[in-house]
């Protein structure tokens, strides 16, 4: 390139010398060669500067101002100019694009991310994170983030300055979230705050241990028994009568069977909680499925109650015949232990616009509103003793609830205390045939 100027220059200065200044010199005047000379060089001078000026106007515009076009060295120049600015442009574009994808990825964490330096000013927010502290990066960013964040836990966390262990953050500005707070040091003197929402996993872990305690209690009561009644007699048998002794091996006996109770409720949640599958698609007939239920019912009541069952509209319906058998035999045995002797229970089964309904309707004690929507919580009763007296784990309506999502029913309880429940069971019209 610099060869090429040299050239250029060389031959100018010799087109004046040669074709202007030594011409009009030796064959007109010297004077008025070395003027003519002088001129050419002049315009040389000009033309020079003129693209320079074009130079000087384009390095003070805009980025984006175009290259100016020129002639000769300076088209030479210019060219220069123009192919370094589209590298350069090119190597922005690809830098922007890289910083964009990196900002996207970041966006797209399921977790927080607040970038500080260490003033603690924030500079990046993400989606996430302005959920998590209900901030807003267009509004937050550059705020110092002790400010925002003011909770005493998490300002002892950073003042200490030892972030190895994360930090459990509770009763922030969003009401129920729990968040793990971690701080990651990077660069120079900067930080990422990243934040987990563990709300969900807390819950799922108070549920595991409510339930761990629940089934401790439910065993703990008859296995006492059992040890107790079992260890007198072992110790000293001869001491109690035969009346006695049938007694103490009755209430055995009774508290084995209902911890077998238990246990077989708990197999059945557990197997039901655990096959996340949908419910097998068997093609169940509703009135045998039905009339096996009446008969259980019947026995279990041994003449104290009405038991009627109506079968409105004979259908099949498609689903798991062992978990529906399960699931309507559960609804009847509690109608038959909640209601007093004397009291009437009615079985239907009906076709409703293609829905179909079962029904058990008693009157018996009732339930009041409030328990309504605990019902099917596992171990929930609302009254223990009489629950227990009747034989239940508590888990009945668990179960039945688990069995009617796996079919994609609803379960409807309307009581009325002091004169009876109604149980209704919907099932969609893509499982009914009637
Ligand atoms: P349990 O083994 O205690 O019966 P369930 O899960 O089957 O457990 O029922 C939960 C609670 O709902 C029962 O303890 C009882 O208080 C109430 N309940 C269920 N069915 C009836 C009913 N037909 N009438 C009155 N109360 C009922």
């Amino acid at each position: 390139m610099m060869s090429e100027v040299w050239t250029r220059t060389l031959w100018l200065l010799l087109v004046i010398v040669g074709l202007v200044f030594a011409p009009i010199t030796l064959f007109v005047d010297p004077l008025w060669g070395g003027l003519a000379g002088i001129s050419g060089l002049l315009l040389v001078l000009i033309w020079h500067l003129v693209h320079l000026s074009q130079l000087m106007v384009w390095l003070e515009g805009p980025l984006n101002n175009p290259v100016p076009r020129g002639r000769g060295l300076w088209e030479i120049a210019f060219a220069g100019l123009h192919r370094r600015v589209r590298i350069r442009l090119g190597q922005q574009q690809v830098i922007a694009e890289t910083l964009e994808r990196f900002v996207g990825a970041f966006q797209a964490l399921p977790d927080g991310v607040i970038a500080f330096n260490r003033h603690r000013h924030i500079s990046w927010i993400n989606a996430r994170a302005e959920k998590h502290f209900a901030l807003s990066a267009a509004v937050d960013q550059g705020q110092a983030l002790t400010n925002l964040i003011r909770h005493p836990d998490f300002i002892t966390y950073l003042d200490a300055g030892n972030f190895e262990n994360p930090l459990i953050y509770r009763g922030g500005r969003v009401d129920g979230l729990t968040l793990m707070l971690q701080i990651i040091p990077y660069g120079q003197d900067q930080n990422l705050l990243v934040s987990r929402d563990i709300s969900q996993i807390e819950r799922i872990e108070t549920m595991r241990r409510d339930f761990i305690a629940n089934v401790s209690h439910e065993l703990k009561t008859p296995l006492t028994v059992v040890a107790g009644f079992s260890e007198m007699l072992a110790e000293d048998y001869d001491a109690y009568g035969e009346a006695e002794v049938k007694h103490f091996l009755n209430l055995i006996c009774e508290q084995n069977a209902r911890m077998q109770r238990l246990i077989e409720d708990l197999l059945t949640l557990s197997s039901l909680e655990s096959d996340s599958s949908a419910a097998k698609e068997e093609r169940v007939e509703i009135e045998p499925m039905l009339r096996s239920i009446l008969a259980d019912a019947l026995a279990l009541s041994a003449g104290k109650h009405v038991i009627t069952l109506k079968v409105e509209t004979p259908s099949v319906l498609d689903g798991c015949a062992n978990e529906l058998r399960s699931a309507f035999g559960n609804l009847t045995t509690n109608a038959v232990r909640y209601t007093p002797p004397g009291g009437r229970i009615d079985l239907i089964w009906r076709v409703v616009q293609g829905q179909g309904e079962f029904v058990v309707a008693d009157t018996g004690i009732g339930i009041q509103a409030n328990h309504i929507p605990r019902l099917t919580e596992r171990f929930y009763r609302v009254d223990r003793s009489r629950s227990l007296e009747t034989g239940g784990t508590g888990l009945g309506l668990a179960i039945v609830k688990h069995v009617l999502m796996r079919h994609h029913a609803t379960l409807e309880i309307e009581s009325d205390p002091g004169q009876g429940s109604r149980f209704t069971v919907r099932f969609s019209e893509r499982r009914v045939r009637s």
